[in-house]
C-alpha cells in the first residue's frame, strides 16, 4: 500500500478497538486461546458507557452477579483481563482501519499511534463520545483556541478571564478549582439547579454569594469577536435579557454525546448506525473484521452487557481459526485445562 507507512508501526494478531465492558472480556477471551491484544479507546479510562454514563448505578442482569456496581464491573473486568497482559492505549480514537494485502490491516488513532494488525475486532458500543458543542453563534472559529471541551493544562488558566459552562460535576468542579486562581470565573448555567453534587453546588453558590465567582442564567447565544479577536461570549437569559461577558477562554462542559464516528468510512456493512455481523463469527463484511458488542447488529441483536460477552467468545475463537487455519482450535475449560489455567496464572502444565 502506497499511501500507508508500516516503519515503526506496532505489529500485532489481534487490535481491539472500545474498551468498554465487550472490548474488556474480548482480550480475556482471547487471552485464553492463547491470542494477546492491543486495545485502543477514545476515553482516557475503559469502562464505556459504564464508566462514562452511569458508573454508580447498580446492574442487576450480570450472571451471577445479583448486584454490580457500573464501574465496579469494569474494574473486575479489567482485573479478569490483567493475566493477558493487553497493551491500552487511551485517549486516543481509532481513525484509519485500512486492508493491506496478506490478511492484515493498518490501523491509525487520532494521535498518530499506527498498528499493523492481523485481525480488527470493533467493541466501539455506540460509537465514539464527543463532547457536546457550546452552539452560539460565531463560535467554530474560536473552537480548540479559545473555546475548549476539556482542560488539558490548568496553570494554563490561572490569570485569565474565563467563563465556564454547564451544571454537573466537571464544570462546578473546575469552578471550584479556578476560584482565586483564574483572574476572573463566571459559572453560565440554563438555570439555577445543577446536576452536580450538591456539596459543590452549595460551594460554588458561597464563592458567588461571597463575591469571588460569578453566576449567570441563561445560554450562550453569539461569541463576541472583533474580526478574529476574541472578546467574550454574549449569554440570554430565561427572560430573553441579553449579557455581555468579556472572556479570554471559554470552558464548555455539556457533557458527551455518541457518534459513529470514523467507522463509517471503513468500507463495513451498516444499518441504522450499527455494523452487520453474522452470528457464527461475529464477522463483518470484511473477513478479519469483527464487531462485538452493542455497535452490531444481526437478527435478534440485544444490546445488553452479557450479548457483548457470549459475542466476544465467539469472536475469539474465529480469531484464532483465522491466525491458525491449518489448527484445529478446540473447546477447553478453565476447570480442567493445564493450558488456559498457566495463561491465566493460576497454576496447570
Ligand atoms: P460501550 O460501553 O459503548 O463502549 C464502547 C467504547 O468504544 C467506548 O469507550 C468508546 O469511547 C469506544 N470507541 C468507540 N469508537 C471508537 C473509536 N473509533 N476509537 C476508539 N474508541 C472508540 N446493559 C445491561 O446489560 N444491563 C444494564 O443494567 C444496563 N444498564 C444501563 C444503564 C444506562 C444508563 C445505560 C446508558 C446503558 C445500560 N446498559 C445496560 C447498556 C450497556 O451499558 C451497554 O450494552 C454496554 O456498555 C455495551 O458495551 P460495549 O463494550 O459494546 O460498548
Amino acid at each position: 500500500m502506497s499511501d500507508v507507512n508500516l516503519d515503526g508501526a506496532i505489529a500485532t494478531d489481534a487490535l481491539i478497538v472500545g474498551a468498554g465492558p465487550a472490548g474488556l472480556f474480548q482480550i480475556f477471551e482471547l487471552g485464553l486461546l492463547g491470542i494477546k491484544a492491543h486495545i485502543v479507546d477514545s476515553l482516557k479510562a475503559p469502562g464505556g458507557q459504564c464508566t462514562e454514563l452511569y458508573p454508580d448505578k447498580p446492574i442487576y442482569d450480570i450472571p451471577a452477579l445479583p448486584i454490580c456496581g457500573a464501574q465496579e464491573l469494569v474494574d473486575r473486568l479489567v482485573q479478569q483481563a490483567k493475566p493477558f497482559g493487553a497493551e491500552y492505549h487511551l485517549g486516543q480514537e481509532v481513525s484509519v482501519v485500512k486492508p493491506l494485502p496478506d490478511q492484515a490491516f493498518y490501523v491509525e488513532t487520532s494521535v498518530g499511534t499506527r498498528f499493523v494488525a492481523r485481525t480488527v475486532i470493533i467493541a466501539a458500543g455506540v460509537g465514539s463520545f464527543q463532547p457536546r458543542k457550546l452552539g452560539a453563534e460565531g463560535s467554530e472559529g474560536f473552537e480548540g483556541s479559545h473555546i475548549h471541551y476539556k482542560v488539558q493544562n490548568a496553570a494554563a488558566y490561572h490569570g485569565k478571564d474565563l467563563v465556564i459552562f454547564g451544571g454537573g460535576d466537571s464544570a462546578l468542579d473546575w469552578v471550584l478549582d479556578f476560584a482565586g486562581k483564574a483572574k476572573s470565573v463566571t459559572l453560565v448555567h440554563r438555570r439555577a439547579e445543577f446536576r452536580g453534587a450538591p456539596a459543590s453546588a452549595t460551594k460554588a453558590m458561597q464563592l458567588v454569594a461571597a463575591g469571588k465567582i460569578r453566576f449567570v442564567e441563561g445560554v450562550a447565544e453569539a461569541v463576541l469577536a472583533e474580526g478574529s479577536t476574541f472578546k467574550g461570549v454574549r449569554i440570554k437569559g430565561n427572560d430573553s435579557a441579553l449579557t455581555e461577558l468579556s472572556a479570554d477562554q471559554l470552558l464548555v462542559f455539556f457533557g458527551l454525546h455518541p457518534k459513529l464516528g470514523p467507522i463509517a468510512e471503513w468500507g463495513l456493512g451498516i444499518d441504522k448506525r450499527a455494523i452487520l455481523v453474522d452470528t457464527e463469527k461475529f464477522q463483518t463484511n470484511i473477513p478479519g473484521i469483527f464487531a462485538v458488542g452493542d455497535i452490531n447488529t444481526y437478527p435478534g441483536k440485544k444490546k445488553l452487557i452479557l450479548s457483548g460477552f457470549h459475542e466476544a467468545a465467539l469472536a475469539a475463537f474465529a480469531v484464532a481459526g483465522l491466525l491458525n487455519p491449518n489448527k484445529k482450535v478446540h473447546l477447553q475449560y478453565t476447570t480442567t485445562s493445564p493450558v488456559m489455567q498457566k495463561r491465566l496464572g493460576v497454576g496447570g502444565a
